[in-house]
């Protein structure tokens, strides 16, 4: 049966408006069918939305600390219950593998943990006798309604990096997901409302550019937080400071990992096989990038080439597969196109992921060869200016550049125009010290091949990564989605007052 997914508006589905309003297609990733369709919002949803959100702040930013996080810890009880059902809706339209996909649901389930905190997290600072008589703190105070805009790859993972904190500090939210996977984010309203979030507070639009260009104009979002490709994310952060708004826009990522002569290589061989190809390479943490410090190339080459033999490719709710499908047909051909560009440009295809054997279908008849299918990809004497190293493919395509000391691999990584992570693998202390220092890369892993911080750390590239100052989730989470207010207090003392017109010192 095909789904009609809507909008989540005032704590209930809304169909969007007018007689031919605009859909999406949504597909299982698996067989290449058509499963429902996605209304997209027009200018009326939106301002709906953002209507309910601003309708809601009141009450909610006044609802106590102690009220707010009772919610936070129920939703965290039913996420934790639920995490089956929703690790099988993002299956089902992205095409992880399930393991992978309650993965995320645990990264996320971490921020809303931190986020049940919030009660220390708010806490401000007191000065007593700031000046004689006179006391001086400082409180943290919601924004009011806050976007949300999130990519395709983690369905699940990534709007949960902001809504927990933006919700427990006091805000009101509208998240605006992919549209190539809308579904995780309705059962997430869903688990909400049960959790007892009042109606308003978190609102679901679906859509393409005009809902997100209707959220970044709009005068009543007081912020913006935007997960995706480059492109867009410069222009989210554009528009929407231009709006006046405080964004945060995480762009897209090229990540390497750079092996020196002393690492372990079957650990970095492990480590280059998961973060490469787990995910089918959907990942902004994946690596794609495999920096090989001569002389252990041709090995570890073999190495990596002889596991990756042994990954199954398969429907994602299979659970004997490593490695699901591509996101949609489009994206697949995209990423296969490269596969010819990179042999043009003269790299060597070591393995070929289009000869790779899937498992095309399960005793449930779960996949089939319409599916998105690519198998993992390995490319060796990878060179900048090909396009196989110079563009973001977000695919199961795994290259090896060859370099002849650390200096050349950590000139390679600093002059790529992403920054978002990067690994180093070595037995060096020292080494592995120096590349902490000098790398110009938001997330540094040491043996650690997808370094992705823990909550209450925070998440965030540099250079064509980010755009903004403020990473995800921890305390810049925290700082993002309030603002400050300092007050100086002095309750009324008989013996002070009088006329003093010079500016107020400390005395
Ligand atoms: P995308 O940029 O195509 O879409 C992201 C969001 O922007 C979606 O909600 C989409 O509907 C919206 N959008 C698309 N085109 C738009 C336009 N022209 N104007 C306004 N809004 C638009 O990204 P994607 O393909 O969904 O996700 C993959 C990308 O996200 C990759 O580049 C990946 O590296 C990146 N990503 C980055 C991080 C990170 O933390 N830096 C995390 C996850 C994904």
């Amino acid at each position: 049966m095909s789904k009609h997914i809507t909008h989540w508006i005032g704590g209930t589905l809304v169909a969007t408006a007018g007689s031919a309003p605009r859909r999406g297609d949504i597909f299982d990733p698996a067989t290449g069918k058509v499963t429902g369709q996605v209304d997209f919002a027009g200018i009326a949803e939106v301002d709906a939305a953002v209507s309910s959100a601003a309708g809601a702040f009141a009450a909610w930013r006044n609802a106590s600390v102690a009220k707010r996080t009772t919610v936070l810890f129920n939703f965290r009880e039913l996420l934790n219950a639920r995490k089956d059902e929703l690790a099988a809706i993002i299956v089902s339209e992205h095409g992880k593998v399930h393991s992978d996909a309650l993965g995320e649901i645990a990264r996320g389930q971490e921020v809303v943990e931190y986020a049940c905190g919030i009660p220390q997290l708010l806490k401000g600072s007191f000065t007593e006798q700031a000046s004689t008589g006179v006391d001086v703190y400082s409180i943290r105070q919601a924004l009011g309604p806050v976007a949300i805009i999130s990519p395709f790859n983690f369905p699940a993972m990534v709007p949960m990096w902001f809504f927990p904190i933006a919700v427990a500090a006091g805000n009101t939210v509208v998240l605006k997901p992919s549209e190539k996977n809308p579904s995780a984010a309705l059962f997430i309203a869903e688990l909400w409302k049960e959790a007892g979030l009042p109606d308003g507070v978190f609102n679901v639009v679906h859509g393409d550019k005009v809902s997100v260009d209707r959220l970044l104009e709009h005068p009543d979002i007081k912020s913006v937080s935007f997960v995706g490709s480059t492109p867009i994310a410069r222009y989210v952060y554009e528009t929407g400071t231009r709006y006046g708004k405080r964004v945060q826009a995480l762009g897209g990522a090229k990540n390497h990992m750079l092996v020196l002569p002393d690492s372990d290589l079957d650990l970095a061989a492990d480590s280059a096989i998961n973060a490469g190809f787990g995910a089918a390479g959907e990942r902004c943490m994946a690596i794609s990038v495999l920096v090989a410090v001569e002389p252990i190339a041709d090995e570890l080459v073999d190495k990596i080439k002889q596991r990756m033999a042994t990954l199954k490719v398969g429907p994602g709710c299979n659970g004997d597969s490593d490695m699901g499908p591509l996101v949609t047909g489009v994206h697949r051909d995209k990423v296969t196109s490269y596969l010819d560009s990179g042999l043009a440009d003269g790299a060597e295809l070591v393995v070929d992921g289009r000869k790779h054997p899937i498992t095309e279908a399960d005793a449930n008849g779960s996949g089939t060869a319409d599916g998105f299918w690519l198998g993992p990809t390995l490319f060796d004497h990878v060179k900048p200016g090909m396009s196989v190293y110079n563009d973001e493919i977000f695919g199961p395509v795994l290259s090896v550049v060859r370099v002849s000391s650390y200096e050349e691999g950590l000139e390679l990584i600093n002059s790529n125009p992403y920054g978002n992570g990067t690994a180093i693998f070595t037995n060096d202390g020292g080494a592995a010290r120096r590349f902490q220092n000098e790398v110009e890369v938001g997330m540094v892993g040491i043996n650690v091949p997808i370094p992705v911080p823990v909550a209450y750390y925070s998440f965030g590239g540099w250079k064509a990564s980010l755009f903004g100052d403020s990473h995800a989730y921890g305390e810049d989470g925290v700082h993002f989605f309030t603002r400050g207010k300092a007050v100086t207090s002095r309750w009324l003392d008989p013996s002070h007052g009088g006329l003093n017109l010079g500016f107020p010192t400390n005395a």
